[in-house]
């Protein structure tokens, strides 16, 4: 506790007294994140407003060796923005300037802790984006969804959140301000640090600022939602929309427990006059009505549904997506859930899922198990829900065991244990199914390289002594 407040005590001499906390409810508040299984324990939280006062915090915070955690929109699945151990909060939620747009070169500059949504909307206004995208939009920001590395509903067409990203400003653990790549689309002189941090979970720098590629907005889309009779039938379907849409652009998917869920969480009917054991929703970009409608008759003369509907308006468009993106806070709202995010090349995902799914019917009976995802990138959330009878800990350990069982599956798949939510603090003791010791020592050289104390978001990924 010392520490701390000779540490807030030099603080203040370089920051108003409004850019930190010790409170107890907001410390609380923003040591935890979107996942809430861990415990929050945070000694202060900061709330720098530019990147030089990122560089004073962090370099008072190294002299005084207090370890700092970067925390975004805390949307994250994997604890990688919480603090458990006391640490020091670095907020960006006062960073959230939105530059002008540069037209010629299709760029857009905006601080780290700028909401995701808010970006889509002012770029809009020019008929352009950042298409990164997903349902926590509206509270992620632009720095946690680098540090992340974010995935989403549109990573088939557009890939994930580092093809999107041209410059970064980062500050280091010792306050250093480093400006990677300054925008520059062509850059081959030694080791790309934007991409390095790109996905680094807060490990090595904060990210202050950030230059964003855009592109168009697709003049129209046209949106279905399919009900299946089981998953070799989804991909079926899949192989067929891939060959026979150029302009597919997002194929997500989820079992009739997830739509459910949805339904009754929003008092929703059931939108289909046939139910499926899995669902389908299907996006277009840039396709003639003709050409969708001419589509749908063909999915249905080869029998690759049983029902489906195209939405007719922007409100229907909104609430099929709703089916989709309203699944995981469905879930997980009242209820302690675990969940996994795994990933398998697309090619062998059928093989996959029928393991598994098999597997969690008997090694789980009774308990409530969630499939949803972005099947077009081989990439499948599965949600464990707490059955009520069970205490927290007697399902925090099933799932743990349960977690092993899949792992092995995905190790003979050459899958990973994580998609698209990070590693974090939750899926740590699992890394060593997806990466070799030989990677996890590189990744260790890197860190020591950029944080010699082991400071910034200490224990987040690996820890760094064996
Ligand atoms: C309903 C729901 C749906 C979701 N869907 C998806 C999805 O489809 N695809 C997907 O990829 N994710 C998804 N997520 C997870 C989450 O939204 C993403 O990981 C998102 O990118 C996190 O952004 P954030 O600002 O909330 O980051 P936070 O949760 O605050 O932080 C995430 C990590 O980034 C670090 N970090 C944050 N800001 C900075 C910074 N400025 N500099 C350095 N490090 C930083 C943190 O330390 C932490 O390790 C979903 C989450 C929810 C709740």
């Amino acid at each position: 506790m010392e520490k701390i407040d000779s540490f807030l005590t030099e603080l203040a001499s370089h920051l108003p007294s409004s850019r930190f906390t010790r409170d107890v409810g907001e410390c609380e508040y923003f040591a935890q994140d979107w996942s809430r299984t861990l415990t929050p324990f945070a000694s202060a939280v900061v709330f720098p407003q530019n990147t030089d006062e990122v560089s004073k915090v962090l370099s008072l915070a190294h002299q005084h060796r207090i370890p700092v955690v970067p925390s975004g929109g805390r949307t994250g699945l994997s604890g990688g923005a919480v603090a458990t151990q006391g640490e020091v909060i670095l907020s960006t939620v006062k960073m959230n300037r939105i530059g002008e747009i540069h037209a010629g070169s299709l760029t857009i500059q905006v601080e780290a802790g700028a909401i995701t949504q808010a970006v889509h909307e002012h770029c809009s206004t020019l008929g352009l984006t950042w298409p990164v995208d997903f349902a926590s939009k509206g509270s992620s920001t632009v720095g946690g969804n680098i540090a992340t590395n974010a995935g989403g509903i549109r990573v088939i067409r557009y890939g994930n959140t580092r093809n999107w990203v041209l410059g970064l400003t980062a500050v280091s653990m010792d306050g250093t301000i480093h400006r990677f790549n300054r925008d520059l689309e062509k850059n081959n002189t030694g080791y790309d640090f934007r991409q390095l941090l790109t996905g680094s979970e807060g490990t090595l720098g904060v990210i202050t600022e950030a230059t964003l590629k855009l592109c168009p907005l697709p003049k129209s889309t046209s949106l279905f939602f399919f009900a299946l009779e089981d998953f070799k039938q989804l991909l079926g379907l899949f192989d067929y929309a891939r060959s026979r849409f150029p302009g597919l652009s997002a194929f997500e998917c989820l079992d009739h427990a997830s739509l459910s869920e949805v339904l009754a969480f929003s008092g929703e009917s059931m939108p289909l006059s046939t139910p499926g054991k899995v669902y389908a929703l299907m996006e277009l970009e840039n396709t003639p009505d003709s050409e969708s409608e001419e589509g749908l008759t063909g999915i249905f003369e080869n029998g690759l549904a049983l029902d489906g509907i195209m939405a007719r308006s922007d409100t229907e468009k909104k609430r099929l997506w709703h089916y989709r993106e309203g699944v995981a806070e469905a879930i997980l709202t009242g209820h302690l859930v675990h969940q996994e995010d795994v990933s398998v090349p697309v090619r062998t995902l059928g093989e996959f899922y029928t393991e598994i799914e098999e597997r969690y019917s008997t090694t789980l009976p009774g308990f409530e198990v969630f499939f949803f995802g972005h099947i077009g990138d081989g990439n499948l959330h599965i949600f464990i829900r707490k059955p009520v009878t069970m205490s927290a800990d007697e399902f925090r350990e099933t799932a743990k065991d349960s977690d092993f069982q899949l792992f092995r599956t995905l190790e003979k798949y050459h899958g990973s244990i994580s998609a698209e939510h990070g590693i974090g603090l939750l899926k740590k003791h699992a890394i060593g199914f997806s990466r070799s010791q030989a990677e996890i020592e590189l990744m260790r050289g890197i860190k020591q390289g950029f944080d010699p104390l082991g400071l910034l978001n200490p224990g987040k990924i690996f820890d760094q002594t064996r």
